[in-house]
């Protein structure tokens, strides 16, 4: 590991006192590897785990195994996250105990871990929005969006400053801020190179403008769940007591329920020296004012029609609509319609519901969305593919296998993967190239 900075040991030494030395050795120690299972996908392949205390399907993992050469992984069987950032499902739990018809925005999104998570939580109900600001972080959160499955979800790639105009819209909002990285120096190494005094004052400027910028979209009495992954307090504690001091907000008390987490005066504080997992922080608020403008009624789009190949290939077509954008047909649920319309206003969407395919001539091209989603329908011709084969796929190869002609999903223990065509005695592999892997 390289060397600490100094004035990070110097300000640790004051915070921790006697358990520095404790803390310091810790960052020397392996860190453990932890993932969440998907709560509707296959996880039984997956043996020796140990349950995270605070989070219903998240587990430890003896050691760090290949997760790129499992092709359950890349059926979203389970997400790889860091066992503390999942404690935002008891905050969760503790404070928005019913999901039902609420609309969620997840702010910093990329690559995914608090996006595919509250989709889990929320299960099918209410709506997702999921924004990452940086393009290339922002194909990330799409993929893994993708393989999670849901279709109550739109991906959006906009800056704070966008969300200002957009009125009332959120009943929860979880901010998971760009941070200065401290409670990640045990592993990424980059995060030491990183650090300076200079660039937490810099976080944490950032931060109190990110929040400025969205809470005004937050509904009165809607919750504000903050986040970090750094001790600083400048970037915790002190950020939500600027939230407070605007007279909007007031902090919620989170239970600590597992011994080792440190209550800080706004939130909780975990410490890789005490429980199980990497440095976090974690705050939740409630809005009280009802400054902000309500969402305007929107006038709804031209809804278009289910074609029968559509209807076939979406398990409950009914009260979904269907748009397109370029030549990509999308199916939504038709309840999140007006939120849709508003959202398409104020910010750049990337993708929204559940792509189904791209229209090419005459034809639709089934997407890779699709093979992933919750919502495929019973009547898709399958193939099961086993290890080898789900490998093979997976890098992009076509195979010899002999099929009827047409679209067949390859799956892997029964989870779609991807989609193959049969032509004239040989199949075609559509799974993505972005998306292929490339190990031998
Ligand atoms: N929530 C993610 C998860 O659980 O997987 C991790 C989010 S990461 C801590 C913070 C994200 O904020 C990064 O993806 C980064 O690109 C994004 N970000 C950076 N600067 C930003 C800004 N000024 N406004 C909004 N997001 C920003």
């Amino acid at each position: 590991m390289p060397n600490l900075p100094k004035e990070f040991i110097e300000r640790v030494q004051v915070d921790l006192g006697k358990e520095s030395d404790d803390f310091f050795a810790s960052l020397k120690t392996t860190p453990p590897v932890s993932i969440r299972f998907h709560p509707h996908k296959r996880t039984d392949h997956i043996h020796n785990t140990t349950a995270i205390p605070w989070c219903d399907l998240g587990y430890y993992l003896e050691e760090r195994i290949s997760f790129t050469s499992d092709p359950a992984f890349h059926a979203g069987s389970f997400y790889v996250q860091e066992a503390s950032s999942m404690f935002l499902e008891k905050v969760i739990k503790q404070w928005i105990p019913d999901f039902k018809d609420l609309n969620v925005l997840d702010l910093c999104a990329a690559p995914g871990g608090k996006s595919t998570h509250l989709l889990s939580l929320m299960d099918g109900n209410g709506l997702l929005v999921s924004n990452e600001v940086t393009p290339a972080r922002n194909a990330i959160l799409r993929h893994n969006i993708s393989k999670w499955g849901y279709s109550n979800v739109v991906v959006t790639q906009s800056r704070p400053e966008s969300f200002t105009s957009l009125g009332t819209l959120f009943d929860v909002m979880v901010i998971d801020a760009p941070c200065s990285g401290e409670g990640l120096f045990r592993k990424d190494m980059a995060a030491i190179d990183e650090w300076s005094v200079k660039n937490t004052l810099l976080c944490s400027a950032r931060q109190n403008h990110i929040l400025s910028n969205v809470t005004n979209s937050l509904k009165k009495s809607g919750i504000l769940i903050y986040s970090t992954c750094t001790f600083n307090p400048q970037e915790n504690d002190d950020v939500i007591q600027g939230l407070i001091n605007t007279g909007q907000f007031e902090s919620l008390k989170i239970p600590k329920v597992h011994d080792g987490i440190v209550e800080t005066k706004h939130g909780l504080q975990f410490y890789p020296h005490k429980i199980k997992g990497e440095g976090f922080y974690i705050a939740a608020l409630i809005k009280t004012d009802d400054q902000g403008i309500k969402p305007a009624r929107r006038k709804q789009n031209k809804i278009l029609s289910l074609s029968d190949q559509v209807k076939q290939w979406i398990g409950v077509p009914d009260g979904h609509r269907l748009y397109q954008n370029d030549n990509r047909q999308y199916v939504f649920p038709e309840l999140l319609a007006a939120q849709f319309d508003l959202l398409k206003e104020h910010l750049h969407i990337k993708q929204a519901g559940l792509c189904v395919g791209e229209t090419k001539g005459k034809d639709l091209i089934p997407s890779p969305e699709l093979a992933l989603s919750l919502s495929l329908g019973d009547n898709i011709s399958k193939v099961d593919l086993n290890y080898d084969e789900a490998m093979e796929f997976l890098r992009c190869n076509n195979s010899g296998m002999s099929l009827p002609l047409g679209w067949h999903l390859a799956t892997y223990m029964n989870m779609g993967l991807g989609w193959l065509k049969s032509v004239q005695g040989r199949n075609n592999n559509y799974f993505p190239k972005s998306w292929r892997i490339l190990n031998k």
